[in-house]
């Protein structure tokens, strides 16, 4: 069975959004922790994520994830936009382990200036600080496409991660199909050496979760914008290779692609038939 959802709204809250991804087909959703441009964030709501883990467990849901606001940077050069990374998580985290069956996603940074490998010291010590052993939910890095001064733009940086954090052997990491392949992962020709190389540099075992996105631009374009499933540079085709791979067919996928409730509905029954049964 695929187990796919796509990026929900949490303004209704937890339950909410477990309804409406049944309403369109879904088995599991994204949501952001909060406002993602600021950071802002609503009172917790402990009944509501109660009615949520009911839910997923009545309608045999997969994980769903969280996804950490884009204003969360703990490879910043400016100590204060730390500062916010670290509580953020931190808090994000506190709120999550009220929702046994959720993953927290992070970009995990950008540099800007400072170098990939002073980006990657500073990701390790916020996870070191924040991420402690009490706090049970499964975080993942995500794959990101390289534009600017991103960190985690190669499966080494991602594994440069892990390596540096205390925390590292409890990460995980959420591919992203667009990112890749606009970081220069050819995924539409070279799908199997792609996860191969995954493989031995990051290791399959960790990769909990894949955003299943089509991609405005070219292969190696470091450019990060989204596109609806089939009207990309990556395709329908390999698309539908990447749900049914053997080393992938069991993640939940979730769809970040330009679309409205309506949309994402189709898209998921595109690929709900594009999947091989068995
Ligand atoms: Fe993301
Ligand atoms: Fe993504
Ligand atoms: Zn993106």
């Amino acid at each position: 069975m695929l187990h796919i959802g796509c990026h929900l709204s949490c303004s209704n809250g937890y339950l909410a959004m477990g309804r409406q991804a049944v309403s369109i087909g879904a088995d599991t959703f994204q949501f952001f922790t909060r406002n993602p441009r600021g950071g802002s964030v609503k009172p917790f709501d402990a009944e509501d994520a109660a009615a949520l883990n009911d839910f997923m467990r009545e309608h045999d849901f997969a994980p769903v994830l969280a996804h950490a606001p884009y204003t969360l940077n703990a490879a910043a050069a400016d100590a204060r936009v730390r500062e916010f990374a670290r509580m953020t998580m931190r808090e994000d985290l506190e709120r999550l382990a009220h929702i046994p069956q959720a993953m927290l996603n992070f970009h995990p940074g950008s540099h800007v200036k400072q170098g990939a490998e002073e980006g990657i010291r500073l990701i390790a010590q916020m996870l070191d600080e924040v991420y402690t052993d009490d706090l049970p939910t499964t975080v993942l890095l995500e794959t990101m496409a390289g534009k600017g001064s991103e960190v985690g733009r190669n499966f080494e940086e991602l594994r440069a991660i892990m390596d540096a954090s205390r925390a590292g052997g409890r990460l995980g990491v959420c591919l992203d199909t667009c990112h890749v392949f606009d970081g220069g992962y050819d995924i539409v020709n070279r799908l199997d050496d792609v996860l191969e190389e995954f493989d031995r540099i990051v290791g399959l075992s960790r990769l909990r979760a894949i955003h299943l996105n089509d991609s405005k631009n070219t292969l190696g374009s470091r450019k990060d914008r989204h596109e609806k499933i089939g009207e990309g540079g990556i395709g329908l085709d390999a698309l539908t290779r990447v749900i049914n791979h053997p080393a992938l067919k069991n993640l939940p996928f979730y769809l970040e692609t330009p679309n409205e409730l309506d949309g994402y509905a189709r898209e998921i029954a595109l690929l709900r038939g594009a999947y091989a049964q068995g």
